[in-house]
């Protein structure tokens, strides 16, 4: 072997060999930033290769192609053919066949002992049907994913391998912890929701108000540390406005998309590197900032997705001579809904909207964190003294916490008789859209449910269905209740 291997390393290819040995033929193998997927992959093909096995390697985009057969060259592993129109690296009698999805989708598939499908979470149907090949039946696809959670997966994966997580290699010096702040909270009420994420032409245009692009220059002169930072935009335009703002204030700034050429890419990397510029406003792509020495992430695309904040923070916790931390500028309220990148855990595959669920997709174990109000620092849930600033809140006044439930019970609709369990799901189903669509907090669900019901929900399935006007007219009944019970108060105090 030309490459030492890391605990964790070995570990993944001691659960991959047992998963397969088990007679698992579609295992998963999660490899956060910073494990050393190409290491692993590469060691795989290794294997593979030793045994005399052919390996036929996927990326989901023709970009990928060049990149990976680099990356194996890298890792000594020359006997590599390129599947993609006139490559000139295109050999079908190597033993190693590195192929895009798109390539494969119009050709005759090659004979393979081994499929590996990198980038794996993001899925396309032609997998769906190639692995259904008799054929291909028990032939090995080992999917790889730094965030393998895309819904559905477990219909098509049978095994998930987690040799380490983001938390752990943090802790064990692989990766750079991270501070985060949240000095902003965009109004995304009007933004709608398609496909599980923001609707990108209406989240443009919410984010790119001149006081929020403003905003953000500023927190970055003031928090920034002067730190080589990536921006994260929302799309070009957005990226546009805030690269101007960041020159209008006189610091150097670059800008990347989809469609800067990698030379030019590479040499804003370069001036990066050298502080020629220190702000690099982006869209998200695969690509950029990978192997960039990034200290502060400035994180101006909200989303609802677990994949692409975790891929986003990523591109910050590399370690790097004397960096001692990332500083994460958070404004778009990311972490305070999703929780910090490494809370972020699935014990299973996503099985799709029909799957067998305990009642949690989420598995969530950590409470989501807080911010504290003196310096907006995002600290875990439990910690009262903040550890940037010292504050320490005063606790809620009991009173209060009465009052609020006082108003809960005096307003509740009494039920003559007991809602059945379908209608108990058909209202948590829609609480769950509203929460999504407006981006409440999560606990708003269970909340309004025992507004409802009087009880905690219990035992309901995780899907959401689109609100009936009965359902949004209880809603609004509650508003107004609520509103008026509170101008009652106000009153009563006043008085
Ligand atoms: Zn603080």
């Amino acid at each position: 072997m030309k490459f030492t291997l890391l605990a964790h390393q070995v570990r993944a290819l001691d659960m991959l060999r047992h998963s397969l040995a088990s007679g698992k033929r579609r295992p998963m193998l999660q490899a956060p930033t910073g494990a050393g997927k190409t290491v692993l992959g590469a060691a795989i093909v290794e294997g593979a290769l030793r045994k005399g096995n052919p390996v036929l390697f996927t990326v989901p985009f023709l970009s990928l192609v060049s990149q990976t057969v680099e990356r194996f060259a890298e890792q000594g592993i020359n006997s590599v053919g390129v599947m993609q129109g006139f490559h000139p690296a295109t050999d079908a009698d190597q033993p190693v066949q590195v192929a895009s999805i798109q390539t494969l989708m119009r050709r005759k598939l090659p004979r393979a002992s081994i499929v590996m499908i990198d980038e794996a979470h993001r899925w396309f149907d032609f997998y769906g049907k190639w692995m259904a090949m008799p054929e291909w039946q028990n032939v090995p696809f080992v999917g790889l994913s730094a965030t393998p959670w895309a819904k559905g997966l477990g219909k098509h994966y049978d095994d998930l391998l987690i040799p380490t997580t983001t938390k752990a290699l943090i802790a064990e010096g692989f990766l750079s912890p991270f501070r985060v702040f949240a000095p902003a909270h965009p109004d995304l009420t009007n933004v709608r929701t398609v496909a599980g994420d923001y609707h990108e032409g209406q989240l443009s245009d919410a984010m790119s108000q001149p006081v929020l692009i403003a905003d953000t220059v500023a927190t970055w002169l003031r928090l920034g540390e002067d730190r080589p930072t990536l921006c994260f935009a929302v799309d070009r335009a957005h990226a546009r406005k805030l690269a101007d703002q960041f020159e209008a204030a006189g610091v150097a700034t670059g800008y990347v998309d989809m469609d800067t050429p990698p030379d030019e890419r590479q040499l804003i990397g370069e001036r990066l590197k050298h502080g020629q510029i220190k702000v690099v406003c982006n869209v998200y792509t695969l690509t950029t900032g990978v192997d960039w020495d990034v200290r502060c992430i400035i994180l101006a695309r909200p989303t609802k997705s677990e994949t692409l904040f975790t891929q986003i923070i990523g591109r910050g916790l590399r370690t790097a001579p004397g960096k001692a931390d990332c500083l994460i500028l958070d404004h778009s309220d990311t972490t305070l809904r999703l929780g910090f990148v490494d809370d972020i855990h699935h014990d299973h595959l996503d099985m799709g909207p029909h799957q067998k669920s305990n009642g949690s997709r989420k598995d969530r174990e950590t409470p989501l964190p807080k911010e504290c109000p003196a310096c907006s620092r995002l600290k875990p849930a439990g910690i009262r003294k903040c550890p940037s600033c010292g504050f320490e809140p005063e606790r809620q006044s009991a009173i209060e916490e009465r009052h609020g439930e006082l108003i809960a019970l005096k307003g509740r609709r009494k039920d003559k008789r007991e809602a059945t369990h379908d209608e108990k799901q058909r209202f948590y189903s829609m609480l769950l859209w509203l929460q999504q669509d407006r981006g409440y907090a999560p606990g708003y669900v269970a909340h309004k449910f025992k507004d409802r019901f009087g009880i905690w929900p219990h035992g309901m399935m995780e899907h959401s269905v689109e609100p009936d006007a009965t359902f949004l007219n209880w809603i609004k009944s509650r508003q107004i209740a609520w509103a008026k019970q509170k101008k009652k108060q106000e009153a009563a105090h006043a008085a």
